[in-house]
């Protein structure tokens, strides 16, 4: 019996969306099944309440399946410099493009900007089919296909189904995978805010001991927040009317980027780390936030996911270049050993991070200091870590590195 698809994918957000339009561009049959139908009227001056800070090597990908010119028609936000800072001592770090010899570390881009581009290639390959609005109620996977039931009683079959329908997928709950992790008892308050200085085109973020305060530039000067501290804080900075709420991220932040102005609508989001005991099972692949989800810091989450499809991408073209059955689970351990060694360590990254930063000890406090004037005064380490939150460092994948999957470039 042959099966309806090759890959079924389990969630459109953005890393499911480039997973599909990946492996459709090389010609595998891909049904993507999405919760909630994407609705692309917005207002055009309306900014989106989250953005991610976008690496280089996350563009190289957006660019090779050819949505990174719809993202930039939209619009998206270059940034030359980071500076961060300990609210508690005088440790700052400051980190430019330029003492790399490159233009710029990344872009600020809006997710439904992403979203978007990512469905218009989408739509360009009649191989894709997309299921909208549809959930999963059911998967069976037996020795030569996966089978999923949706809740409108479809019954589809291909010879690997994917999740990457985010943190709490359901996918991964059916296929009995556990996962391990913690609440970092924070939650990431965002909104919109115009400040009288314009961002400089660089990422602001400050260290306060309930959590870091980030200012990411937008294009039109003004900054998107993403504000970690504690639930009951969040819970009380989101009740506050907007006058009040500008003067508590005055106080917070200072005035590095002059007076805040006024801010767009506020929401926040429970803040978790959280990694999947199993990235693969026979015939069924996790990626993304349903494999890993860490904190916001560094932004690097979605940039993990998109390494993820990238990878596994990688490997099913290889598998079938090589006639090899792309659901076998010794095909889905490649994928599993090259991508999890480098999730665990950022996710252990990022963890001492907010370990490091959270701590009002006084001997933690010093170290931090002193920790990050050296590192900002030291050359070689401060280049490493810019290449690495750039996403230059590690096990790059083809994609990630600009050349095709064929590899014929
Ligand atoms: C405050 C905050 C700021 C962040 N900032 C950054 C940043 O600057 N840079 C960065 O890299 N990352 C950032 N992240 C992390 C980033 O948002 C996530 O890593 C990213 O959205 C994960 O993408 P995903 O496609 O894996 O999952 P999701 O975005 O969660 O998408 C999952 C998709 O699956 C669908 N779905 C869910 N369940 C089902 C189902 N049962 N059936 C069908 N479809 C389903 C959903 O509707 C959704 O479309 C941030 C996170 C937070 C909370």
């Amino acid at each position: 019996m042959s099966n309806d698809y090759d890959i079924i994918i389990v969630g459109a957000g953005m890393v499911g969306a480039t997973l599909a339009c990946a492996l459709g561009q090389q010609g595998f049959r891909v049904a993507v099944v999405e919760a909630v139908q994407p609705d692309f009227n917005w207002p055009t001056d309306s900014i989106d309440q989250r953005v991610s800070a976008i690496t280089c090597a996350s563009q190289k990908i957006f660019e090779s399946i050819g949505a990174w010119e719809t993202m930039q028609a939209q619009r998206v936000s270059p940034y030359q410099e980071m500076r961060v800072w300990d609210a508690t001592g005088n440790g700052a770090i400051h980190f430019d493009s330029a003492d790399l010899g490159v233009p710029l570390l990344g872009h600020i881009v809006e997710n439904r900007v992403t979203l978007f581009a990512l469905h218009q290639q989408l739509e360009a390959l009649d191989n894709i089919t997309l299921l909208t609005p549809a959930t999963i109620t059911q998967l069976d996977i037996s020795t030569d296909h996966a089978q999923v039931a949706l809740d409108d009683g479809k019954v589809l079959t291909a010879s690997l189904v994917v999740a990457a329908d985010g943190s709490r997928s359901r996918l991964r709950e059916l296929a009995g995978i556990e996962t391990s992790g913690w609440s970092y008892h924070q939650h990431g308050v965002v909104a919109h805010i115009t400040t009288s200085k314009t961002h400089q085109y660089t990422a602001w973020q400050r260290f306060m001991p309930d959590g870091p305060l980030a200012f990411l530039p937008l294009a039109d000067g003004s900054s998107s927040i993403v504000w970690s501290t504690t639930p009951e804080h969040a819970e009380a900075l989101l009740a506050l009317d907007d006058a009040a709420f500008l003067d508590q991220l005055q106080s917070t932040f200072g005035d590095s980027l002059g007076r805040m102005l006024a801010c767009g609508p506020r929401a926040a989001f429970p803040l978790r780390m959280q990694h999947a005991k199993a990235y693969t099972l026979p015939r069924l692949a996790l990626l993304g936030d349903a494999a890993h989800t860490v904190h916001p810091l560094a932004g690097q989450g979605v940039n993990l996911g998109l390494a993820d499809a990238a990878s596994l991408a990688e490997v099913l073209v290889n598998a079938r270049q090589q006639r090899q059955d792309i659901g076998a689970h010794k095909v889905l351990r490649r994928y599993e050993r090259w991508r999890k060694g480098e999730n665990l360590a950022m996710i252990a990254t990022m963890d001492g991070f907010k370990r490091l930063f959270g701590s009002t000890k006084p001997v933690i406090k010093w170290v931090r200091n002193v920790g990050l004037g050296l590192t900002n005064s030291t050359t070689p380490v401060k280049n490493l870590i810019m290449r690495q939150a750039m996403g230059l460092e590690g096990d790059l994948s083809r994609l990630a590195k600009g050349q095709s999957l064929g590899g014929d470039q």
